[in-house]
């Protein structure tokens, strides 16, 4: 199953992911995961990469689409893969179908954790990561907005979008995702 777990940042994707990619026994893809080793690595691209981030602004696609390309080319990703936080722009988004369309393996759904935006700034600010602080989220949130959320769109025109509730505990959110996938 490939699958994209979407929503604003602090909707809980991180979370969910992982335990969904134990469920469905497929890797965990997270492009922020991905540029935070590489950021701490200090490749050169995860040192191109941290400047945005600390910003609180989406890191080039160029840079993304690269290190997504290479993770989907290993071979644990033949089965499926629970991608987090990618696409986030429709480049991406364009991108990936043309790569999942080469090897006859499109994305089966793409699942939106659906918060309100109070709940979002509450559990972001509670979070302690370095590009948590004030500022830094509303930029995130605004990028979140303004080339992210048409996503959405691009998506339902696939007839691949769905959404489930993201208030509640952890378990409960699952649970919800869980029914959805199985
Ligand atoms: P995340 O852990 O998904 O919240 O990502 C943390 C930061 O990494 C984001 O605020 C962006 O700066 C960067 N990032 C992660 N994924 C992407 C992506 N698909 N496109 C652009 N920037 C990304």
């Amino acid at each position: 199953m490939r699958t994209v777990l979407f929503g604003a940042p602090g909707v809980g994707k991180g979370t969910q992911a992982v335990r969904l990619s134990h469920l469905l026994k497929v890797p965990h893809l997270s492009t922020g995961d991905m540029l935070r080793v590489a950021r701490a690595e200090g490749t050169p691209l995860g040192i191109d990469a941290g400047g945005y981030m600390d910003q609180g602004k989406l890191v080039p696609d160029a840079l993304v689409l690269k290190i997504v390309e290479d993770r989907l080319q290993q071979d644990d990703c033949r089965r499926g893969f629970i991608l987090d936080g990618f696409p986030r722009t429709e480049h991406q988004a364009v991108t990936l179908d043309e790569w999942l369309a080469a090897n006859d393996a499109p994305l089966d759904r793409v699942i939106q954790i659906v918060v309100d935006k109070e709940l979002i700034l509450q559990r972001l600010s509670k979070r302690g990561r370095t590009d948590d602080d004030a500022a830094v989220i509303a930029r995130r949130l605004e990028q979140y907005d303004q080339l992210t959320r048409p996503l959405i769109h691009y998506y339902s025109e696939h007839g691949i979008m769905c959404a489930v509730d993201g208030v509640g505990t952890p378990d409960e959110v699952f649970d919800r995702l869980a029914a959805l996938t199985c």
